[in-house]
């Protein structure tokens, strides 16, 4: 490992620190090495390291982690039936909506389980200390294009409308993000007016990738380098601790490119918030 290598020193406490300090001052310049240190650290990166430690802690969690039942009807414990037609295993959106379902239309008795003790999966959200509704696994925004999914999960909610819109600060400006001919006049100080002249902009920036496998290769080859790392390359190494050049194609694929001016981030036809929040809708899901 890293530790191996002759210019590194680990060291567990101040004396110790000192000492190793003075050692390494003591290394010649000419042995060899500092080529080892290099080749070792070329490879490595805080992100990879990050991302490598957060897997660890990850999987010490889940090792000590139990199933916690959920019950539907929510919180019915004294008059719990002694027996199940099904036991459904996660409570987020595939398991709840298939547990309501079984239990409202084919009168089954179903108990949904889940290792986590609360119900909405990764939609889950909670007020905070200060009473804010947060997002604990990241923020949800709904969005479909199907009127029966909107129809149905209306049964259980109110809305908020809310069209999700970003700007990414890039030097001294915001700028819409996804992509759109607002973001390309913005940065190259231009002003292209039509679809047309924003496509061809984008096209005379783009590289030609002979078979695109990345999530690098997507993003490069149509829109090229320069909106690769402005937009894509630290975010994804931030947010993911990967490199997309690591990262399938598909990742990056599902942001688009725009050469009109919709700065909206998702265009479906139904956007909104569950209006309570979506650990409410759930509740009102399960609760039959
Ligand atoms: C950061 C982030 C942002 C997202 N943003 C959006 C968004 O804006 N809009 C959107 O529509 N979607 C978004 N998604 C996707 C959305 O979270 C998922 O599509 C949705 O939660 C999938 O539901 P699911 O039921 O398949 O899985 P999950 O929500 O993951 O639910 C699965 C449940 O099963 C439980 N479980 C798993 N294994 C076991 C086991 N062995 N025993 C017991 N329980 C188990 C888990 O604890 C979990 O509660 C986002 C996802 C993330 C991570």
């Amino acid at each position: 490992g890293y530790g191996d290598v002759e210019a590194v020193r680990i060291a567990d406490g101040r004396d110790a620190f000192v000492a190793a300090c003075d050692a390494a001052l003591t290394l010649s310049r000419t042995n060899g090495w500092l080529a080892a240190v290099d080749a070792r650290l070329a490879g490595e990166s805080w992100d990879l390291t990050q991302c490598a430690m957060s897997n660890l802690i990850d999987e010490a969690v889940q090792r000590s982690s139990h199933v916690y039942p959920v019950v539907s009807p929510i919180g019915a414990d004294g008059d719990r039936p002694q027996s199940y037609d099904v036991m459904v295993v996660g409570a987020g959106f595939a398991g709840a909506i298939m547990a309501e379902r079984l239990a409202r239309d084919a009168g089954k008795r179903v108990l949904v389980v889940d290792k986590r003790p609360h119900v909405a999966g990764n939609a889950y959200d909670r007020l905070d200390d200060a009473g804010i509704l947060i997002h604990q696994y990241g923020p949800h925004i709904f969005h479909t294009n199907s009127a029966d999914i909107f129809e149905y999960l209306s049964q259980f909610t109110e809305w908020r409308g809310y069209e999700h819109r970003v700007l990414a600060a890039v030097g001294d400006r915001l700028v819409p993000m996804p992509i759109n001919r607002t973001t390309v006049n913005s940065l190259y100080h231009l002003d292209l007016r039509t679809e047309e002249e924003a496509a061809a902009f984008l096209a005379s920036r783009a590289e030609p990738v002979d078979i695109v496998r990345t999530s690098e290769d997507v993003v490069i080859s149509a829109v090229g380098r320069e909106l690769y790392e402005t937009f894509f390359q630290g975010y994804t190494r931030k947010q993911w601790g990967m490199d997309p050049s690591e990262l399938d194609k598909s990742v990056t694929s599902r942001v688009p490119t725009r050469t009109n001016t919709d700065d909206r981030y998702f265009t479906d036809t139904y956007q909104a918030m569950p209006r309570d929040g979506f650990t409410h809708m759930f509740e009102r899901m399960l609760d039959h």
